[in-house]
């Protein structure tokens, strides 16, 4: 057959190519734009199909693969041709690609070609083909294609310049989409970024959620077992001090001594477990008011006269001139750091000597830091050892340990405490040489006479006291009515809040030991209604309203108290604690 000429009008052709180059740089959807351009450019030419490829380099190679593509009606479409994507260009064809990567077109008829482009062309039905590459940044970017599947054609220069222009606008629309595409890939990857970050730190906030649960469901844990183990030993201890006080022989007072000695020790337990929860929870309040520190060392150092008998150490004590009389700071806190340093110095002494030194030092920053010093002679301990000694449930003697008792939570505490007051604690030690402990804390120097409140005189308990105990567990009820009983004092019972309403509302009565959880009505709610109804009947004098309860949490107190009651006692209830409760007036504290 003939080769056909077709010819086209070299200035129509230029207006085409023209209109196309516009619509490339027209806004819109890249492959919607090139399809139409394709197509526009395949009716001016008169071919059978234009399409365009796209280059991309893998391992140094380059392929190629249709990314658009016009087809006149009734001829075969070939852009789902699964061949014609990731094409090995440069590798199958070498001879087409040496033309056009040089930017050259190449044109030709398919059956003068060699195998295996023939066979390649022909399998897609094509009689004649032109290929005009595009480039983009000065590398062979891809080509445009024009397929003839009826003729043979012979293309003229004039048509080629115009679709070398052509194909040199569509390189440039494809850069740009290509630019395009990786900034959107970047926003996508950026935007993937957010959300996994977003999700992580809702992740990390569902966590920390998760944990300040569990924390509020231990911390709640810990305030009913304190509870509920408090509550049996407030029989324990109570009756063994009653027993105490009757005439016994003198193994009897031993062995009801160590059952008391063991309560105690118990208790102390409970206390430690339920302070470390609360620091290690951050629920630390403290509790700053005036203190006289003098008093509060010397309070310590009595408290360990019975356990320093019988053995052979000597506790001294001094409070340097530099000292205040009374600062601000929280006072039952530091007395516990100090029992706790003090009591460790003597259970791991034998002999010599524990001594406790309080100092007042002003620091760079001109405050005052008051540094609490407890030495000891006794057996020490190794670098090792003193490594571990503030954490938790942790001993240095453990191998001994058992010789000694103790948890292993004294000295976490006091840690805590310190650290909860803005000071620092540490210890220096030798094995056999003896160990000090030595803590800092800023204190504020309580200088007005406002600050300081008056220690007032024990003042003994009127006789004949109408007293009212409201519990609901008959073990505590008949404990306290038996103190009282041996105090000489008579009292009336109330199982819980209503029954202990009711009875206030009959009689008048001086004082009521209100316990705080009970059944139907608890001792908050008692207190409400009762002074609700002293409002209501004004020549009914105020009574005295006493918590007696075996929640120690602190915040319990001030429930307490807000509800109205007087004064605040926990279980185990002791004489003493009771007695001084008696004599108390409505503006006296309780220890
Ligand atoms: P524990 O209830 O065991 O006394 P602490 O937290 O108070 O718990 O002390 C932790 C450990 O530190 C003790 O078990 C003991 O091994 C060591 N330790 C504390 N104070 C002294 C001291 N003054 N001398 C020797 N060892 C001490």
């Amino acid at each position: 057959m003939e080769p056909e000429i077709h010819p086209i009008q070299s200035d129509r052709l230029l207006r085409v190519v023209a209109n196309c180059l516009g619509s490339l740089i027209e806004s819109g959807e890249f492959l919607e734009k090139i399809t139409h351009v394709l197509g526009h450019l395949g009716s001016a030419v008169n071919v059978d199909r234009v399409y365009l490829f796209e280059n991309h380099l893998e391992r140094g190679k380059v392929y190629c693969s249709q990314r658009a593509e016009w087809a006149r009606e009734g001829v075969a479409q070939q852009l789902q041709n699964s061949d014609l994507q990731n094409l090995p260009f440069e590798e199958n064809f070498p001879d087409m690609f040496a033309v056009v990567s040089k930017g050259k077109p190449f044109t030709a008829f398919v059956a003068s070609l060699e195998s295996p482009l023939r066979e390649f062309l022909l399998a897609q039905d094509i009689m004649s083909i032109a290929m005009v590459p595009f480039f983009c940044h000065g590398s062979f970017g891809g080509f445009i294609g024009f397929d003839d599947c009826k003729t043979e054609r012979i293309w003229d220069e004039v048509e080629m310049d115009s679709l070398r222009a052509l194909a040199a606008g569509i390189g440039s629309a494809c850069l740009r989409e290509r630019t395009e595409r990786s900034i959107q890939a970047r926003a996508d990857e950026l935007a993937r970024s957010r959300r996994v970050a977003l999700s992580l730190i809702e992740d990390s906030q569902n966590a920390l959620q998760a944990a300040e649960e569990a924390n509020r469901a231990k911390s709640s844990f810990l305030a009913m077992m304190s509870h509920e183990i408090r509550t049996p030993l407030n029989g324990v201890i109570g009756f063994t001090e009653i027993l105490l006080h009757e005439k016994l022989s003198p193994p009897q007072i031993e062995m009801l001594e160590t059952i008391r000695n063991c309560g105690d020790s118990l208790l102390n337990l409970i206390s430690d477990i339920l302070d470390l929860s609360k620091v290690e929870s951050g629920k630390i309040d403290l509790d700053v008011g005036s203190c006289s520190l003098r008093e509060c060392v010397r309070e310590v150092i009595q408290s360990f006269g019975a356990v320093i008998q019988g053995k052979n150490v000597g506790l001294e004590w001094e409070v340097a001139p530099s000292v205040p009389e009374t600062v601000f700071v929280d006072g039952k806190r530091l007395r516990q750091i100090l029992v706790n340093l003090v009591g460790n110095a003597i259970k791991f002494t034998d002999q010599g000597l524990v001594s406790v030194r309080l100092d007042a030092n002003r620091d760079s920053s001109g405050e005052l830091i008051l540094t609490g010093t407890v030495t000891d002679t006794g057996i020490g301990m190794s670098a090792e050892e003193l490594g571990v000694i503030f954490e938790a449930f942790r001993q240095a003697h453990s191998s001994i340990h058992r010789q000694f008792g103790g948890s292993g939570l004294g000295l976490a505490i006091c840690r805590r405490f310190v650290e909860a007051m803005g000071g620092k604690i540490s210890a220096q030690s030798e094995p056999g040489k003896g160990t000090t402990l030595t803590f800092g804390v800023p204190v504020r120097v309580a200088d007005s006479v406002e600050d300081t409140l008056a220690p007032s005189e024990p003042v003994a308990p009127p006789p004949n006291l109408r007293i009212l105990v409201v519990d609901d567990i008959p073990t505590n009820v008949k404990l306290t009515v038996s103190i009282l009983r041996r105090l000489g004092y008579s009292a009336e019972t109330a199982s819980d809040g209503n029954e202990a309403v009711a009875l206030v509302e009959r009689e008048e009565f001086d004082l009521i030991f209100m316990d705080i959880l009970m059944p139907q009505c608890d001792g908050i709610e008692a207190t409400k209604r009762i002074r609700a109804f002293e409002q209501a009947n004004p020549s009914r004098p105020a009574v005295k309203i006493i918590a007696l309860t075996a929640d120690a949490f602190p915040e319990n107190k001030s429930l307490c108290l807000e509800a109205g009651m007087n004064h605040f006692l926990t279980k185990p209830v002791r004489r003493n604690a009771l007695y001084a409760a008696l004599s108390i007036g409505p503006q006296s504290s309780l220890p």
